[in-house]
């Protein structure tokens, strides 16, 4: 039987500068942080290395262990099929908050680790709760053998002490969620 160590979380993980600012607060509070990159979201594999190279990078500097995956961007297309046209926000960030989180529960149990978590919750784009009902649907399907810990890692300028650390590692730093659609969205802002 595998040990479960209630310190270790594992903590999904979007891309370098969203885990800045939450992998140091966990860290401070006594956690064992392990970083999980699995975001099929992404709709580019260049895109996808750039943001695993970044975080990669980070880690190795401070100390973190990370897990990748590799690139699956079917898992999202799946998901996403007949949701082409919902707003940021809408029910195929919902599908795609799921997708994330069930991963990674289904990851941490298969590493032992009883909680888990994600960076998602620090960018002021994102409705937290609309996160935490997809993180606690994840941990209700494996029977609440991982747990799902809802930090609201905004709160108390969680972006901006993010922002602050990205800019002094000069991170990479993308300017869309990650989907094909959240590009579109943003080439589409930017051309106004
Ligand atoms: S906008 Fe972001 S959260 Fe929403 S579906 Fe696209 S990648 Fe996922």
């Amino acid at each position: 039987m595998q040990e479960i160590n209630p310190k270790k979380i594992l903590l999904h993980t979007c891309c370098a500068p969203c885990f800045a600012y939450p992998s140091i607060a966990l860290r401070e509070e006594g956690y064992d942080v392990i970083s999980y990159f699995y975001n099929p979201n992404i709709s580019e594999e260049t895109e996808y290395e750039k943001r695993k190279e970044e975080l990669r990078k980070y880690c190795k500097k401070e100390g973190f262990k990370v897990i990748f995956e590799p690139w699956q961007n079917e898992d999202f297309v799946n998901i996403s099929k007949g949701l082409e046209d919902e707003p940021e926000k809408g029910v195929r960030c919902s599908k795609c908050f799921n997708l994330r989180l069930t991963q990674t529960a289904k990851k941490a149990l298969g590493l032992g680790i009883k909680n888990f978590s994600t960076t998602l919750t620090v960018s002021p784009h994102k409705v937290s709760k609309q996160i935490f009902a997809e993180g606690e649907r994840a941990q209700l399907l494996f029977e609440n053998k991982a747990i799902f810990i809802p930090f609201d890692f905004k709160k108390k300028d969680g972006f901006k002490k993010s922002n602050e650390i990205a800019n002094r590692e000069n991170m990479y730093r993308q300017n869309y969620c990650g989907c094909i659609f959240s590009k579109n969205a943003s080439l589409i802002k930017q051309n106004q």
